[in-house]
This record gives structure tokens, sequence and C-alpha cells, in this order.
């Protein structure tokens, strides 16, 4: 007799780009969240945004419909586990992550009230649009000193609604090149944000997939956690761009599209 298998899929899925462009909704993704937590599926949505805290995403994500159940993780989650208790932090990014860092025990103080540049342990970079010269020259003296240089992430890019705009990725490189140092990553498709996946799933990845716009953050994630990467072309990649880069099990159009089709099912 052949007993029936009930089996779950875990789904690690992008949010910009994949959920939304912007402020602006990929039609048919938040119902498609919904489909797979009904379904019983577990979903982990994975940001690189490090404006924020998973927890702080996850109450934004229910405000913008998406059903309870699923729990986020973000590059400032990530970025904490590379800091030490009460570590003093430089941070050339959002008050959004000077605040998660603060919240998880570190001294952070933002380069926006122009500290001095001595006695910090570490410089963390994320995302910002609020940045001169100077914030960029304090974080460079505060390595200079021997703070270690932290990114949230390294995203060249990321995509608004309006097309696409300058990542952490651009400013973190700016600070890199003045240090000649190279920073450690906490982000996709770096080993900090992996552990954290792991972790939330307790190790037991057997049946999981990324889906992402990017196969340079979402698929590298999904080949350093042995996974197949499902690749979308809602977000930064475009039809026409090649999808060589890493190995992607399967393209679609959308979310909805690959739920639809049965993308779960197939990966289990
Ligand atoms: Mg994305």
């Amino acid at each position: 007799m052949c007993g029936i298998v009930w089996s779950v899929t875990n789904w690690v899925i992008d949010l910009d780009g994949v959920m939304w462009r912007g402020p602006e909704p990929v039609d048919g993704s938040v119902e498609s969240v919904g489909e797979l937590l009904s379904a019983g599926d577990r979903v982990l949505f994975c940001t690189n945004n490090s404006v924020a805290s998973g927890q702080e995403r996850a109450v934004q994500l229910a405000d913008r419909g998406v059903p309870a159940g699923a729990d986020v993780v973000t590059s400032a989650d990530a970025v904490c586990t590379l800091l030490t208790p009460g570590e003093r932090v430089l941070v050339l990014g959002s008050r959004g992550l000077v605040d998660v860092l603060r919240s998880d025990g570190a001294e952070a103080v933002s380069t926006m009230d122009r500290p001095s540049s001595a006695g910090f342990g570490a410089v963390v970079v994320g995302l910002t649009r609020d940045f001169d010269y100077h914030q960029i020259d304090l974080a460079m003296a505060a390595v200079r000193s021997g703070a270690r240089l932290l990114g949230t992430n390294a995203d060249a890019t990321f995509p608004g609604s309006d097309g696409i705009h300058v990542g952490t990725g651009a400013l973190l490189a700016a600070v890199e090149t003045a240090t000649g140092t190279e920073a450690t990553v906490a982000g996709k498709p770096n080993e900090p944000i992996a552990a954290l996946i792991r972790k939330h799933f307790e190790g037991a990845l057997g049946e999981t997939v990324v889906v992402g716009d990017r196969p340079g953050t979402d698929g590298r994630l999904a080949q350093r956690l042995g996974v197949p990467f499902l690749l979308v072309l809602s977000g930064v990649t475009g039809p026409e761009d090649p999808t060589t880069e890493v190995p992607t099990a399967e393209v679609a159009a959308d979310l909805a599209t690959l739920v639809r089709s049965g993308a779960g099912e197939r990966h289990r």
C-alpha cells in the first residue's frame, strides 16, 4: 500500500522586484503568497533592503495585504550577526538601519550626526539617499583608525517603480576604494544571511526554493544553500538578459505564474 506523502515547500522569496517594484505591487504576488500559506507551505521573505529589521518589515507587509504567517529576514538582521554586543558602530546608512543595530544592542552612531571618527569597532554601510562627501570621509577615517568595514549588501542597483536606482554596493565601493579595504558583506548571497535562513528552517532545506529577480544575489544565495533558484522577470532582469550566470531551475514572468504552474510541487 502506498501512503499519501504530505509534503510542503519552504519558499524563500525576495521582496523588491518580486513582490513590489518600489511602492507598486507586482500583479498577483500578494495573492500567490496567500495561496502558498493556505496550502501549508512556509514562506520566508528575504531582502537585501537594509532600512528595517525583518520584524518591522513583517508589520509593513501585513499593512500591504500580505496574509499573516510569512516571516521576513533582512540584510540589517544579517549585519547584526557580525557585531559584538555593545560594539560602537559608525553607520553610513538610513536612520532605520541605525535603529535596527541599536535594538540589537550595538552603540550605533550615524554619519549624519557628524561624530568624531575615533573609537569605532566597525563601520556599517547600508542603503541611504542622505549622504554626502563628508560622511564618506568619516567612514573612511574610522576604517583607517582600525574599524572593520561591513556592508549590509553589495547590490549595485535596486528596482523602483520609476526605473533602476543606485544601490548600496556603489556607496560601499566608494569606502572600499578610499580605504583599500574589502568589506565583509552580510546580505544575499553571503553567509551571514544564509545562516539566518538555515536557522529559520531549522537546517531542513531539502524542500526549499529561492525566488528572486537577480541571479547575482538570489541565484547565488540558492547556490550557497544548495537549493533550486527560480528566476522571475518582474524586477531587474529582463527577458533578453542572459540567465546563465548561475544555475537557474526555472524562469517565469512573475511569482503568480510560478505558483500557478505548480513550481512548489516540481521541486519537492
Ligand atoms: Mg530583488
